[in-house]
C-alpha cells in the first residue's frame, strides 16, 4: 500500500520535521497501520514512514532511501543513537529520544542491563516486533520493558499497557548517577521509571549547593534532586505532596547514607506561604514542579502557578543563596518561563543573577526543525547580597 500526498505535505518533510498530518494526505487506500511508502501525487517516491491511520499526524518519516525497515534497519538506527550517548558515567540514561534522533514516536531508555521503551504511535506499533528485535539486536539488554502506558497514544487508537517484551525487568533498579544512588521503578515509575531528563541539572545544582547551608527542594518525587544537595548542605528538606513518593525518597537517603534529608508531606504551595510567614530563609532552593500547562488553553493559569512558587521561593533565598527553578509544560516556551522569571525577580525586589539557563540533559536532544521535541527548561539563579 502506498500513501499519496500533498505538495505541502511534501514540503514539511523538505524542511526537516517527519510528520504530515491528516489535510496534507491525498490518498490512502487501506486505513490499517504500518510501514508505508509515500509519494506525491504524481507517484514520485519521497521515503517511508510510520502510518497512522486514526491519528491527526498520519505520517512519521523514517527514511528518505526506498529501503526495507526491518529489525536490522532499527538495529543500526538505535545503535547509533547510543553512539551519540558516547561518555554518560550514569548508569541510566535516554539511548532514543524519538523525533530528535529521526526515530520518531520512539523512546528507549537503558536502565542499567534493562531496556524501558516507548512505542508511541500506531505505524510503530504495527512493527512493534522488529523494534524490540532491533533494540536487542543494538543493546543486548537483560529485558525489555514496554511502558506504553502514555495518554498520546490515545490518538493514536492505541491501548494504554506495561508489557514485558523479552526477558526480564526487576521491579526496581539501582541507578548511580555522580556519586549518587537511587532506585528506579521501570513499572510503575512516572515516565519509564525515573525523571531522566533532569540528571545534567540535578548535577549542576550540586555543584552550586552550599556547602554547610540550608537546602530546600520543592516537588522532591523520590528526591533526586535532595540527594544531591544532601552531599554539600548541613540540611534539606524535601517536600512533595505524595506520602509514597517520599517513602521511596527516605528509602534512596539509606541507601546512600544519607542522614540529613527531612522529608516533608505539604502541598508546595502552601509551604512557600507559611516559610515566608515565619521569615525562614534556605541557600539553596530547587522548584521541580509537574507541567502546570497541560494544554494552551490553560496558559495563563499555569504562568501566574509558576510565577508564585518562583516569587516566594526568591523572597526566603539567602544573601548569595541559589535558586533553581524549571518548568517541563511543552507550552511554556523559553521566552515565557524567562519573562516570568524577570517578572518575579522584579516583585522580589531581589537582584538576581543569572548562573545558567539549561533544557534537558544532552541525552534528550532537541531538534530544531522539531520544536515539540524541546520542553524542559531549566534557569539557576543567585540572589545578589
Ligand atoms: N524533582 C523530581 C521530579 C518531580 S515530579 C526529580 O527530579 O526526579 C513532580 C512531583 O511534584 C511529583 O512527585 C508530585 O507528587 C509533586 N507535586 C505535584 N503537585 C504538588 C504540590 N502542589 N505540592 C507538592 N508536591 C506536588
Amino acid at each position: 500500500m502506498t500513501v499519496k500526498v500533498t505538495a505541502r505535505g511534501a514540503e514539511r518533510w523538505k524542511q526537516g520535521h517527519p510528520w504530515i498530518y491528516r489535510s496534507d494526505v491525498a490518498d490512502e487506500p487501506e486505513k490499517r497501520p504500518a510501514i508505508v511508502p509515500v509519494t506525491d501525487r504524481k507517484g514520485k517516491f519521497l521515503g517511508k514512514a510510520l502510518y497512522s491511520p486514526s491519528s491527526e499526524i498520519r505520517l512519521r518519516l523514517l527514511t528518505r532511501h526506498d529501503e526495507p525497515v526491518d529489525a536490522a534497519w532499527w538495529s543500526a538506527r538505535i545503535a547509533e543513537a547510543a553512539r551519540r550517548r558516547n561518555g554518560i558515567t550514569a548508569t541510566a540514561w535516554r539511548a532514543v529520544h524519538a523525533e530528535a534522533d529521526g526515530l520518531p514516536s520512539l523512546v528507549v531508555d537503558k536502565y542499567g542491563p534493562f531496556v524501558v521503551a516507548q512505542l508511541l504511535s500506531a505505524g510503530l506499533e504495527s512493527a512493534r516486533e522488529q523494534v524490540v528485535e532491533g533494540i536487542t539486536q543494538a543493546l543486548q539488554p537483560d529485558g525489555i520493558l514496554l511502558r506504553n502506558d502514555v495518554g498520546v497514544r490515545r490518538h493514536e487508537g492505541l491501548p494504554a499497557e506495561v508489557l514485558l517484551a523479552a526477558g526480564e525487568v526487576p521491579e526496581v533498579v539501582e541507578v548511580m548517577e555522580d556519586g549518587v544512588k537511587y532506585l528506579a521503578a521501570p513499572w510503575s515509575g512516572q515516565k519509564t521509571g525515573a525523571f531522566l531528563d533532569q540528571r545534567e541539572n540535578r548535577i549542576l545544582v550540586g555543584q552550586h549547593t552550599r556547602a554547610g547551608g540550608r537546602a530546600l527542594d520543592l516537588f522532591t518525587y523520590h528526591g533526586s534532586f535532595a540527594l544531591h544537595l544532601a552531599r554539600h548542605a548541613k540540611e534539606v528538606v524535601a517536600v512533595d505532596q505524595s506520602a509514597e513518593a517520599l517513602a521511596r525518597g527516605a528509602e534512596n537517603a539509606r541507601l546512600n547514607g544519607i542522614a540529613n534529608i527531612a522529608w516533608r508531606e505539604a502541598n508546595a504551595f502552601d509551604l512557600l506561604r507559611e516559610l515566608e510567614r515565619r521569615r525562614e530563609q534556605f541557600d539553596t532552593i530547587v522548584l521541580d514542579p509537574p507541567a502546570f500547562a497541560k494544554t494552551k488553553a490553560n496558559l495563563e493559569r499555569a504562568v501566574a502557578g509558576y510565577k508564585e512558587i518562583n516569587l516566594r521561593a526568591m523572597k526566603i533565598l539567602a544573601e548569595g543563596g541559589v535558586l533553581f527553578t524549571s518548568s517541563c509544560s511543552y507550552h511554556v516556551s523559553r521566552d515565557v518561563f524567562t519573562a516570568m522569571l524577570v517578572d518575579a525577580a522584579r516583585d522580589s525586589g531581589r537582584r538576581m543573577q543569572l548562573l545558567a539557563a539549561t533544557g534537558a540533559a544532552g541525552d534528550h536532544p532537541e531538534l530544531l526543525n522539531v520544536p515539540e521535541t524541546g520542553y524542559l527548561k531549566g534557569v539557576l539563579l543567585r540572589a545578589l547580597p
